[in-house]
């Protein structure tokens, strides 16, 4: 039998969860979901979209590149999961035995033991009926697998494969392989944030998690001295941003020099405090810089118990530093889930490479593991410490990132502010003279 296949055209089906929980701001939910599938293929102009029921089509023109399509949709937050369509188009009379055998196609491929077929109308004028369909394509797929010698049966409830379709005002669609989605929320939609972004693993996916909630966050990175030159760490850190900013289409990152602070600390403070004095600074900072993009709380990537400074006594004492909220999504974590994530957002190879990490540097043998905010407070009395803040704030280096058509754009923005093309501290010190 042959019939009117749509098979060059791509339509993807997406299904997105949570939204619709937000009561009265669900249109607000959903119209910015819907701005960033818009902004995502912004270098699609043939692409169509349609909102049949709780779903978004999306209808590519012929000859789309799946697999772009595929990649790029796996960065549109919220998506619970979506599915690369079999579309054919309707009128003829035997649309239901079209419906029988695009099923098959589709489905003959998947491994499963039981199954189930569900259909959803969002056109009335078809003139079969939901329950009508679901029977009659079940039935035909459950023949067809029982002739092929498949012990399968049909099982409502929870099945393992789901055959789906779709009677839309266009064509009908038909899918059963499920693409998850990052899950969560829309991109930009719960609030500001600032993320201090080392080089490491940890504050990147800590920076993912949140944004997957729906915060948009900037980005703070402190370099120190000490490195040969190609041995920064700012070149690792505008990759993670680069990683990072297609989830929410913009991104700021502030790169603030940082080894005075440090020597100011070395010289003042007692050997233990050090490290803790420096993220204590870090934080002082990182708040400037919040409130300066109106950003309401900070993001650091603290793992309960990972190291001397992150245990329970110590992360609070140095959050004592600042009254702005610290958020540490990654404070219930083990080591081994924060890199699957790595490797899932992609942050892992970039995090892997070596680069030179400013906090080691003067770091004594035996760092305090349980030291209070009053002793931290008391270690650093010799210092300015609001002086210190506003100066290295006033001398940070901003630059600015933007994703659309699948590239990021890196735009160095404002008067005083340096033109870092160099990828080590020397070229930057160069620069900054
Ligand atoms: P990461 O893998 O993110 O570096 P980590 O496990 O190595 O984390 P620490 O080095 O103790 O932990 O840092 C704890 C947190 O402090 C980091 O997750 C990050 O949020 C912040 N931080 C550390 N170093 C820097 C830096 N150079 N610039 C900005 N933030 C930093
Ligand atoms: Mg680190």
């Amino acid at each position: 039998m042959s019939f009117p296949k749509e098979m060059l055209k791509t339509v993807i089906v997406i299904h997105y969860h949570e939204l619709w929980l937000k009561g009265r701001n669900r249109k607000f939910f959903l119209g910015k979901f819907l701005l960033a599938l818009r902004r995502a293929f912004a270098d699609f102009p043939g692409a169509r979209m349609r909102q049949p029921g709780d779903r978004v089509v999306l209808e590519f023109g012929v000859n789309a590149p799946v697999e772009t399509v595929i990649a790029r949709l796996k960065r549109v937050l919220g998506i619970a999961y979506f599915a690369v369509a079999r579309s054919v188009q309707r009128g003829s009379s035997d649309d239901l035995e079209v419906l029988c055998q695009v099923a098959w196609e589709e489905i003959a491929p998947l491994e499963f033991s039981n199954f189930a077929v569900r259909a959803k109308r969002s056109d009335k004028s078809f003139p079969h009926r939901v329950d009508e369909i679901e029977r009659h394509v079940g039935r035909y797929l459950l023949e067809k697998l029982r002739a092929a010698g498949r012990p399968v049966r049909v099982q409502l409830d929870d099945p393992e494969m789901t055959c789906r379709i779709e009677i839309t005002p266009g064509p009908m669609l038909v899918y059963a392989r499920r693409i998850p989605g990052t899950g969560g929320l829309p991109a930009n939609t719960t609030g500001r944030m600032v993320c201090l972004l080392s080089g490491g693993f940890d504050s990147a996916v800590a920076a993912y998690k949140m944004m997957r909630r729906g915060a948009h966050v900037n980005f703070v990175h402190f370099w120190g001295g000490g490195a040969r030159p190609g041995e920064s760490s700012v070149h690792v850190a505008r990759a993670l941003v680069e990683c990072l900013v297609p989830y929410q289409f913009t991104a700021k990152l502030y790169l603030v020099a940082f080894e005075q602070i440090q020597r100011e600390i070395v010289r003042s403070a007692p050997e233990q405090y050090r490290l803790l004095l420096y993220r204590r600074m870090m934080l002082r900072i990182a708040e400037r810089i919040a409130r300066r993009n109106h950003a309401q709380a900070i993001i650091a990537g603290d793992s309960l118990g990972q190291v001397a400074s992150q245990t329970l006594q110590n992360m609070v004492a140095v959050g004592a530093a600042s009254p702005m909220p610290v958020f540490r999504p990654l404070a219930g974590d083990d080591k081994q889930e924060i890199l699957a994530l790595a490797r899932r957002i992609g942050t892992f190879e970039v995090s892997e490479e070596p680069f030179h990490d400013c906090c080691p540097l003067f770091l004594p043998r035996s760092p305090a593991l349980y030291a209070s905010a009053a002793d931290l407070a008391e270690a650093e009395s010799a210092l300015d410490v609001v002086e210190l803040a506003k100066q290295a704030t006033e001398a940070s280096v901003l630059e600015k990132y933007s994703y659309s058509s699948g590239r990021v754009e890196r735009v160095e923005t404002g008067s005083a502010v340096l033109n870092i093309v160099a990828n080590s501290v020397g070229q930057l010190n160069q620069q900054k003279a």
